[in-house]
């Protein structure tokens, strides 16, 4: 790669970084990270690659979904465990209803660093610096909580180790037998209101899987019946903590960011003469960016090359986030001239970033129906230009939050109180992720 380092982002601007107050400080941690192991392996990265390379060429969909942020006080292997679970049923219905392969990630094992669209946070007539993640400052709303700790990065690099080897058993250990998903999924439709139209989706998977288990197919033939992959990521913000972890690849001499499989770019921080582009054009791992409903067709192609110069099918998925009323409007052209150019690259949608308000009742939401109309005009648009719709992206947990409004259990602006937890954005729970897969599966078939 030329005139390229794992450090060369930091002869240009940048946005969206903490301040630190002790730079000496700061090196100490990064230089203590740069000689710590690394998190995943050149090799995993690569069969992530090959896996996306059949998304880009239409072959596989990519469910991309975690937490908006994770966070250290949540973290517990009943957290990781129920994501996991959450993420996996759904990629069962999608994978059946869709009768195509499911590339898993997830948004986890680093998903620590957040931008934030004020540098302040205002309440009660008192100011703040924002909360930028675990991995910067502490969310409590004090002076002393907020000011970016480089002990931090330390901290994440830890949990996410952890979380990675809890993942990594959880993938191969058993929890991941396809039996055992569908039975969880059995029980969700059961006791589902919207009963009658998922049963025979369930009932047709269930059938499926005995039906080979009377030939013969269990997992001695078949290990994919018993195991799966699940692969990782997150926004990549923290240029620093990101460098840190960049090796070389003995096998090949290729750069590989080591602290997740898949890393993307935000919306905020995709500005072509910054940073974030110059590192990201030098690691081989997949990756991807956030495209809002500002971007323009000629903008986005001088994005595509900067990011796959050579065109490589699953180097670079575009995530889209426009909001449900606007993608109808915005997304064409763009898929278009992609179309036009012959560029190669994931769709993938999330339909979370686009529809975020706030509820009568003060919250940050987001609302069911708008999630799914988003994604079902993402996929209206890919099949009207003869495009593929790759993958969703979602903000989602395992555990039974309320946060987004709507869903068959009908949550109202008034039952957010009952359990919102979030520190950052609004997430589905386990029950709307479920149901949208359902709803998704649908439109994967047509
Ligand atoms: C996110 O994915 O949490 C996020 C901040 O998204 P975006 O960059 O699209 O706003
Ligand atoms: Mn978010």
């Amino acid at each position: 790669m030329k005139n390229w380092n794992p450090n060369s982002w930091r002869d240009l601007p940048i946005v969206q970084q903490p301040e630190y107050p002790d730079q000496a400080q700061l090196k100490q941690v990064e230089k203590q990270l740069n000689s710590a192991p690394p998190l995943v392996f050149a090799e995993e990265t690569r069969s992530l690659f090959k896996n996306l390379a059949d998304v880009c060429e239409g072959k596989a969909f990519l469910l991309q979904g975690g937490d908006c942020a994770e966070s250290f006080s949540d973290f517990s292997a009943a957290n990781i465990r129920d994501t996991f679970k959450t993420i996996l049923q759904m990629a069962v219905v999608l994978t059946y209803g869709g009768k195509c392969p499911v590339v898993k990630i997830a948004r986890m094992a680093g998903q620590y660093a957040k931008p934030r669209s004020s540098d302040y946070e205002t309440i009660d007539g008192k100011s703040l610096p924002s909360y930028r993640g675990d991995i910067v400052n502490s969310f409590e709303f004090t002076e002393a909580a907020r000011i970016p700790d480089p002990n931090r990065l330390m901290t994440a690099y830890h949990h996410s180790a952890a979380t990675l080897n809890l993942l990594r058993a959880f993938a191969q250990g058993g929890l991941a037998d396809l039996h055992q998903v569908n039975r969880w999924n059995m029980s969700f439709v059961a006791a589902n209101p919207l009963k009658d139209k998922f049963q025979q989706l369930a009932d047709r998977i269930q059938d499926a899987l005995q039906f080979m288990e009377v030939c013969g197919i269990d997992s001695s033939v078949a290990p994919s019946l018993k195991e799966t992959s699940l692969y990782t990521s997150h926004e990549a913000l923290l240029l620093g903590y990101e460098e840190a972890l960049t090796r070389r690849d003995h096998l090949t001499g290729d750069w590989y960011d080591c602290s997740s499989h898949f890393v993307w770019i935000g919306e905020r921080t995709r500005q072509l003469d910054h940073a974030h582009i110059e590192f990201f054009r030098g690691i081989k791992n997949p990756i991807g960016v956030k495209v809002g409903p500002g971007m323009k067709p000629d903008e986005l192609i001088k994005l595509i090359d900067a990011l796959n110069p050579e065109n490589v099918p699953g180097r670079l998925t575009l995530i889209t986030r426009m909001g449900a009323d606007i993608l109808p409007e915005k997304l064409p052209a763009l898929v278009r001239k992609v179309q036009e150019e012959g560029r190669k690259v994931i769709w993938s949608s999330d339909p979370m970033h686009g529809n975020t308000e706030k509820a009568t009742t003060g919250y940050k939401t987001r609302s069911f129906n708008n999630i799914l109309r988003e994604i079902s005009q993402f996929f209206a648009v890919h099949k009207s230009e003869g495009s593929y719709a790759g993958g969703v992206h979602l903000e989602m947990t395992g555990q039974h939050v309320t946060e987004c409004t709507g869903g068959a259990y009908g949550l109202s602006d008034e039952d957010l109180a009952q359990r919102y937890r979030t520190q950052c954005d609004p997430r589905l729970n386990a029950d709307q992720v479920l149901e949208l897969g359902f709803l998704v599966a649908d439109l994967l078939k047509d």
